[in-house]
């Protein structure tokens, strides 16, 4: 369950203690020589996983802790996509049997891309963030422990293979779709300053794969779709994105019994 805390969660000695207790609770099992399982905190298992182009599906992931060089590194990133990207370029070893690349970090579903970040924290900092959430009753910010394993809802592809790619029918015109990546994420990030309809232009061009059996090519086909058709697609495509599912989130408050409305994404949760 959520903790609701009073004073900061770092200074609170019952929270440092069930971290303790965790980090005790999750230490490897001595293992046969011949075995080589990297403790568990260590391995992600992402809702959809990777796809080479051997056409294997990669759910297994080995994540390490970040260190005090990597921290300078994402002190570095000035913006939430470079900060991600960094965590997983620096905190992802291993996909499956493959060493990671940018390559195959652009090719994951933005969902795998957010468990990633969610694991290299984890394996980091435990599974507790502190959250600040703002109290009504009491009028004062408090920190919330929020336990990552246990509040956070993740949506998984029941069919990890063939449900990344679907089709949307508009007024007219049929829509083959594929989830977006992280190459995606990227080319989005790119230029801070764009609207929510470029946005949505740049998400298209990359997800949309054919209109009535035309490959998309262009960024003119995006842009000559009807603006019912563009939110049609933007809405299927964010109804299927599977991933770790950020909303946030309501609590009691222990000192007024009011609500407490914690803000949970990625950027209150990897705070460091
Ligand atoms: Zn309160």
């Amino acid at each position: 369950m959520t903790e609701l805390n009073t004073v900061n969660a770092g200074a609170n000695p019952d929270l440092a203690n069930s971290l303790v207790e965790q980090a005790l609770a999750d230490k490897p099992q001595p293992v046969e020589p011949a075995r080589i399982i990297p403790p568990s905190n260590n391995v992600v298992v992402l809702p959809s996983g990777y796809i080479g182009s051997d056409g294997k599906l990669r759910t297994e992931v080995e994540v390490r802790e970040l260190t005090g060089a990597d921290e300078e590194a994402l002190s570095k990133a000035d913006t939430l996509v470079k900060t991600w990207s960094t965590v997983l370029s620096r905190g992802v070893v291993k996909i499956g049997e493959l060493s990671v690349t940018e390559e195959i970090l652009d090719d994951l579903l933005i969902g795998d891309r957010d468990t990633l970040v969610l694991g290299v924290y984890k394996a980091t900092f435990g599974n507790f963030a502190n959250i600040d959430a703002y109290c009504i009753g009491c009028k004062e910010y408090k920190t919330v422990a929020f336990n990552l394993n246990e509040d956070l809802k993740v949506k998984t592809l029941a069919d990890p293979v063939n449900q990344r790619v679907f089709e949307v029918f508009g007024k007219t015109n049929r829509y083959l779709v594929t989830l977006p990546t992280g190459s995606a994420q990227k080319e989005i990030s790119v230029d801070p300053n764009k609207t929510d309809a470029e946005i949505k232009t740049i998400l298209l061009e990359k997800c949309i794969i054919e209109i009535n059996d035309s490959p998309v090519i262009s960024r003119n086909q995006i842009k000559g779709m009807s603006i019912p058709d563009r939110q049609l697609v933007v809405e299927e495509i964010a109804k299927r994105a599977p991933g770790p599912q950020f909303e946030d989130t309501e609590i009691d408050c222990p000192n007024c019994g009011g609500k407490v409305v914690v803000p949970v994404n990625l950027g209150t949760i990897f705070r460091y």
